[in-house]
């Protein structure tokens, strides 16, 4: 249940209110939208009359239910006011959200060595990026494959952040190594064999490091988006949404199915952002920038792209990994459709 605020309504009133509900056994939750105050009420709001509780204050505008199962991540919990994770990075910070250019997060699927990433990290600084991304412990299907390099990868990730104040995006696979990964992450991912994680969506949810949830291979959108709910109720606010394919029929030509009618899906039933993984979603560097580009058309908040300085020597991902000439080639091509819907980012960044 949502009470909406007159405009204008007094912080004080705001808090008696909420003292009120909280008095009532509720978890009444503030939310601060462009033009009003909302307050979520999360608990056993079934019984509760709209019209008594209207009368709880002159100020209060509006008493609505949110019908969704999710309700934290509900569009109608904000009154349709779409939230923002702002994050901070030693280039200064970078807000993710419908009302903010497209954020840009490209790097390896592992890191594999200094020099590589550092390599990556300059190259897809020059070309737009704002996010390098890297895996040190990597969720593999093999237990014979390359399993990511763990913390000395951290250690790695810390260079490249130092060498090119990039944000760092890199997942964690056991909360075990939560601490240490974030000692460097300035976005914790949860891959999409750990969506259904409810252990450590929990834990997650309990710290304040922004999360980048990715949709798992079978996933609905109602359950990535309850996965989205435990981070949320956890007291974890900063939540983006990762499409990276799914599972259809046919894994012969593509890798994954990139599920891109999530985008006005998803705009229609939550407030959080959402980034777009062309790369696991295809499987294949060819087909990487086209689909990069219908996810820019159809609205996404911010692009995951693997990059790679010699994609055939790659120790993950390589088949989908595009390299750094490449990536400049596609993010020139990106910035036509970024432009034409007006989210593309106004500063070239710099060479590090
Ligand atoms: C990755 O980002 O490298 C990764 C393993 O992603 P996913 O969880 O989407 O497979
Ligand atoms: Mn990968």
């Amino acid at each position: 249940m949502i009470v909406v605020m007159k405009v204008g309504t007094p912080e004080l009133e705001i808090n008696r209110v909420s003292a009120e509900f909280a008095e009532r056994n509720l978890t009444p939750e503030k939310i601060v939208g462009k033009h009003k105050v909302v307050i979520g009420l999360v608990g056993e709001t079934a019984g509760l009359d709209p019209l008594q509780i209207q009368e709880v204050s002159p100020w209060i505008e509006d008493v609505l239910r949110v019908e969704q199962p999710f309700k934290r991540a509900s569009l109608e919990f904000r009154h349709g006011d779409y939230s923002e994770v702002i994050v901070p990075t030693p280039n200064g910070p970078v807000a993710f959200g419908k009302n903010h250019p497209v954020v840009t997060v490209a790097g390896p699927c592992s890191v594999e060595n200094e020099a590589m990433i550092i390599e990556t990290a300059r190259r897809v600084k020059a070309a737009g990026a704002q996010f390098l991304r890297g895996g040190a412990y990597k969720p593999r299907t093999s237990p014979y494959a390359f399993q990511g390099h763990g913390e000395s990868a951290l250690g790695l990730l810390a260079a490249a952040k130092e060498a090119t104040g990039l944000g760092i995006i890199t997942e964690v696979m056991d909360v075990a190594d939560l601490g240490k990964i974030s000692e460097v992450a300035d976005v914790l991912q949860i891959g999409a064999r750990n969506m259904q994680n409810f252990a450590m969506l929990k834990t997650i949810g309990a710290q304040d490091k922004p999360v980048l949830l990715k949709r798992g291979m079978a996933a609905t959108i109602d359950e990535w988006l309850m996965a989205a709910e435990y981070i949320l109720a956890g007291g974890n606010a900063n939540v983006i949404l990762c499409e990276r394919g799914i599972r259809t029929f046919d894994s012969h030509y593509t890798r994954n199915t990139l599920d891109l009618s999530v985008l006005p899906v998803l705009r229609a039933l939550t407030h959080l952002p959402i980034m777009i993984d062309p790369s696991h979603g295809t499987g294949k560097s060819d087909y990487v920038p086209a689909m990069a580009q219908a996810a820019l058309a159809a609205g996404a908040d911010s692009l995951m792209i693997e990059v790679h300085p010699n994609p055939a020597k790659a120790l993950s991902d390589g088949p989908q990994s595009l390299t750094p000439e490449r990536f400049d080639e596609v993010m020139g091509q990106l910035a036509v459709i970024g432009d034409a819907v007006g989210r593309w980012p106004k500063v070239a960044a710099a060479v590090a």
